[in-house]
């Protein structure tokens, strides 16, 4: 145990030296070499549901969780419910605290005593939300709690954002990871509803435009309109189709209207919207026949 040398030898050597200086020291020591690829942090986790020690939850989830072949022995770990910590530097198995009761070392530049969490990066600028009930990065002056929503929302949303019930407590309509929790970037879509920005980039790169949730428009679509527009006018239906006549259903305004049928796209008459989709009847039964946009935006 090197880290153990070297932490004797920084408590002897300040002795003398005032107590601010002492815990500066004891904050640096071994800072930024241990850890996970999650998190650098000088403690692991005693995980309390299998007894196992990681060194993060991440950890524990993949191992327990996504690795795990027996689907019985599956389990994520309760992270509230961890009570013991082990010291990277000595070894000490101890209660959650952020300074090791043997040696003294910092296990983490950041704690949180009520998430059991610790990180030596303070560049992500933690803080915990009471509210959420966990720890979040980004600085808590950039945030405010959106409690319909249930979640941690830049504060430059406040104003503009869509409240959707819960929005952030279900999975990501791509991946299926859930998003109130996960480590990657979310973002909010005008409709309200949230998933991953690399997932939303994924999708627009396969040329989807529309929620996967509630399928209305995720972007100011206007250009694309006015694109449908010309199209259209340069595509005039065979005579026979002149007097073909469909019920479309709006995805951005929610209106059902009866318009003229035309191969390219159909365009809401309401709210002069081409995500829309063909439907049976008219405002009675509004059954989808079509899946909308993503066949209609080439
Ligand atoms: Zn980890
Ligand atoms: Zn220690
Ligand atoms: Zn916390
Ligand atoms: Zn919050
Ligand atoms: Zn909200
Ligand atoms: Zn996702
Ligand atoms: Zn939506
Ligand atoms: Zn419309």
């Amino acid at each position: 145990m090197e880290g153990v040398c070297e932490t004797k030898l920084c408590t002897t050597e300040l002795e003398s030296v005032e107590f601010a200086n002492q815990n500066d020291c004891l904050m640096e020591i071994g800072l930024g070499n241990y850890g996970c690829s999650h998190y650098r942090r000088r403690c692991k986790i005693r995980a309390p549901c299998c007894d196992e020690i990681f060194y993060c939850r991440h950890c524990h989830n993949e191992a327990k969780n996504s690795m795990e072949s027996n689907p019985l022995h599956r389990h994520d770990i309760p992270r509230h419910e961890v009570v013991k910590v082990i010291c990277s530097l000595c070894d000490t198995e101890q209660d959650v605290q952020q300074y090791c009761i043997n040696c003294g070392v910092c296990m983490g530049k950041y704690f949180c005593a009520k998430c059991k969490f610790f990180d030596d990066d303070v560049s992500k600028s933690q803080y915990h939300c009471d509210e959420c009930g966990i720890c979040r990065t980004g600085g808590e002056e950039n945030f405010f709690h959106c409690s319909k929503c249930g979640c941690c929302y830049s504060k430059l949303m406040r104003e503009v954002h869509r409240c959707v019930e819960r929005a952030m407590h279900h999975n990501c309509p791509v991946c299926f990871e859930y998003l109130f929790d996960t480590m990657k970037d979310v973002t909010v879509l005008p409709c309200g509803h949230t998933m991953h920005l690399a997932c939303l980039r994924e999708m627009e790169q396969h040329y989807r435009y529309s929620c996967p949730v509630c399928s209305k428009s995720i972007c100011d679509m206007s250009k694309l309109w006015r694109k449908l527009d010309k199209e259209i006018a340069s595509t005039p239906m065979p005579a026979t189709y002149q007097n073909k006549m469909v019920w479309i259903l709006c995805n951005d305004c929610g209106a059902t209207s009866n318009v003229q049928f035309h191969i390219v796209a159909h365009k809401c008459p309401n709210c002069e919207s081409y995500n829309t989709r063909q439907t049976r009847r008219g405002p009675v039964a509004a059954a989808s026949c079509s899946t909308g946009m993503s066949e209609m935006v080439r």
